[in-house]
């Protein structure tokens, strides 16, 4: 995915340890750049995101090397963020950080409320100048599968 960074990222993160594990809560705020769902030009999209989760500590197996050999069938759940360095738990801020950076993502961005996007016959951006296709037809690709489904 194009995203560019547009202003810097603050995340705020309180940890309280929680029975059987830690409660992460936070904010993220920032902005970013992402191509418009609509005429693919830059949309600005202001991020500011709480959450609260909370990190279960996974069961810490003996004998297991932490490094190497890890199959699939190895793999820990992919939800937890807390993994275990010289015996001790360890809470992945980062992978947290990030998780909650792609959910604040906006699903449609844009660049404007009104943007008009791109002509569906010859490409042409709309919110810079209209173009001379005609509308009155409908769009012919649409056509072509109505015609399909007439013969199905
Ligand atoms: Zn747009
Ligand atoms: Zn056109």
């Amino acid at each position: 995915m194009e995203c560019r960074i547009s202003k810097p990222l603050r995340a705020r993160l309180t940890i309280l340890p929680a029975d059987g594990g830690w409660l992460v809560r936070g904010t993220l705020t920032g902005e970013v750049v992402l191509p418009c769902n609509r005429c693919a030009e830059d949309a600005v999209a202001e991020l500011t995101a709480a959450f609260e989760e909370f990190e279960e500590l996974p069961e810490q197996e003996e004998g297991i090397p932490v490094s190497g050999g890890a199959g699939p069938d190895a793999a820990q759940p992919p939800e937890s963020h807390i993994f275990y360095e010289h015996n001790a738990p360890m809470l992945d801020l980062a992978g947290i950080c990030w998780e909650e950076f792609v959910l604040a993502l906006p699903i449609n961005p844009l660049c404007g409320p009104d943007c008009k996007g791109l002509c569906p016959q010859c490409g042409a951006n709309l919110n810079v100048a209209p173009c001379s296709c005609s509308r009155d037809e409908g769009d012919p690709r649409l056509a072509v599968l109505r015609g399909l489904r007439l013969q199905g």
